[in-house]
């Protein structure tokens, strides 16, 4: 039995006149209405502009001339410049900030006629992984609304969970989709660094920020990849690699896996993940696949790098908030006073930890022991992870070291929290494609993600096995 109902599903019974785009936008505001008092999923919702939009795409639809998205309802995340609507970053810094332009990868949905419903909560800056870090406060899980959904992009993962948009748009700096996506229990993809545009992205760490989706349907996820890849002239880093078709990807090819034995092993990971994750290594072997015991020495060295490193951009990055170009001004006697009053006042405390982490790591007498050693450690994880994906398609391992826990359990332990990242950050450190696929529930009935990940833009490959798994995972319902 198939889980979900997919984008061309939907453009089918809207062909066959059974559904309009409007009755559609309606649907997901009710879910909306209905929901989002107690999810706190959405900061802003576009239900007016939504509804004249629908009403354009459906007569495109009758004249024949709608987009490849016509019927597709998105939610952005705080971090997406959408002209002329709030963005915030789900913090207080940027308060009252309104965007004067729109992000290449929203703009391009736009052009294909889908309709952008509003604006999700998140961490803070996307720093963080329970959501716990919003200034708007936190979001709550739909499968237990005592549990955190995950983070940063947990407003996101909620959004596609409890129907109140199709798909929506995160950012994945370190598991940012991925993370979300498996306490949700629903598919999060992160493609190749470079592959979608940043601009408009509001950044946190440059180098390892990447444009991700979350949908429930395989098919949404390629769709939307498919129309958001590819090179932009307002963003020099972005790859200039042809974008395939990603939505033409179910070959039902065989291909040669690796599981991580150091994740699977590892002394954080919860008992039932592990068991799952290898119920789906033997599920893999009968259907016909390669699966074999991978290795990496440095799964360690991970965290510290990512950690390291992003805190050293972030308070690179973040300089801009100064109190004067954008959103909240601190009332002061003079100008450097405002400087910091706004800063201290507008930053929460984890993105201040950062800030400062960050500038420590940079500061002349510490550079080169910690910010040039990471860089170094960055490199030998590339080039580890990349020598294992020559000898396979793909890597496999849970998401998640724990299923969604308790909203308050880990807030006042940021390391706790950061070990959260443990097996997501390997893919932003590295650069590659990774994707969380929601594999079935623990025994209290929380979600449980697996995650795969593969070489530079091999997308259409691990959209391919992801297509797979979830296929035999439905026929096992
Ligand atoms: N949870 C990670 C962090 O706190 C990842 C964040 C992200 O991907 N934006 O940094």
């Amino acid at each position: 039995m198939r889980t979900c109902q997919s984008l061309s599903e939907i453009q089918s019974e809207i062909q066959s006149g059974n559904l309009t785009v409007s009755q559609l936008v309606e649907y997901h505001l009710n879910q909306i209405e209905e929901n989002n008092g107690r999810l706190n999923a959405f900061l802003s919702v576009y239900g007016d502009e939504a509804l004249q939009q629908a009403a354009i795409v459906d007569k495109k639809i009758n004249e024949g001339t709608a987009g490849k998205l016509a019927g597709m309802i998105v939610g952005i995340k705080d971090v997406f410049a959408y002209d002329g609507h709030p963005l915030q970053c789900a913090s207080e810094i940027l308060n009252g900030f309104e965007s004067q332009y729109t992000a290449t990868c929203i703009q391009r949905l736009l052009d294909e006629d889908a309709i952008i419903i509003g604006h999700q909560n998140c961490d803070e800056f996307a720093m963080g992984s329970s959501n716990e870090n919003s200034a708007f406060g936190e979001v709550k899980n739909p499968a237990d609304e005592t549990r955190v959904p995950g983070g940063s992009s947990g407003g996101s993962a909620v959004a596609v969970a409890a129907n109140m948009c199709q798909v929506s748009i995160g950012s994945d700096t370190g598991g940012s989709v991925r993370q979300p996506a498996a306490l949700c229990g629903v598919i999060g993809l992160k493609p190749t660094y470079s592959r979608i545009s940043r601009y408009g992205l509001a950044a946190y760490s440059s180098s390892f920020d990447t444009v991700g989706v979350i949908s429930k349907c395989i098919e949404d996820a390629a769709l939307t990849l498919e129309v958001m890849a590819g090179s932009d002239e307002y963003d020099s880093t972005v790859s200039q690699t042809k974008v395939p078709d990603y939505s033409s990807f179910a070959t039902g090819r065989k291909f040669k896996i690796a599981y991580l034995s150091e994740t699977l092993d590892h002394q954080g990971l919860d008992k039932e993940i592990k068991e799952r994750t290898l119920e789906l290594v033997d599920e893999l072997k009968t259907n016909g696949h390669q699966v074999e015991e991978g290795h990496i020495s440095m799964l360690e060295y991970n965290l510290p790098t990512y950690y390291v490193l992003t805190a050293a951009e972030a308070s690179s990055n973040l300089s801009r908030y100064d109190g004067v170009r954008f959103g909240k001004r601190a009332k002061s006697e003079n100008l450097e006073q405002m400087y910091k009053s706004s800063r201290s006042e507008g930053f929460g405390e984890e993105v201040k930890r950062r800030i400062m982490t960050g500038t420590f790591v940079l500061s002349a007498s510490y550079y080169d022991a910690y910010y040039t050693k990471a860089q170094k450690v960055r490199r030998l994880i590339m080039k580890e992870t990349n020598k294992l994906l020559e000898e396979y398609d793909f890597i496999l391992s849970p998401t998640t070291p724990t299923t969604a826990f308790k909203i308050g359990e880990l807030k006042d332990d940021p390391l706790q929290m950061y070990l959260e990242d443990l097996f997501t950050v390997q893919a932003n450190v590295a650069g590659i494609p990774a994707i969380s696929i929601p594999y079935g529930v623990d025994s209290q009935g929380l979600p449980i993600g697996v995650q795969l990940m593969t070489r530079h833009f091999n997308e259409k490959d691990l959209l391919d096995i992801s297509n797979q798994i979830i296929t035999f995972k439905d026929q096992n319902r």
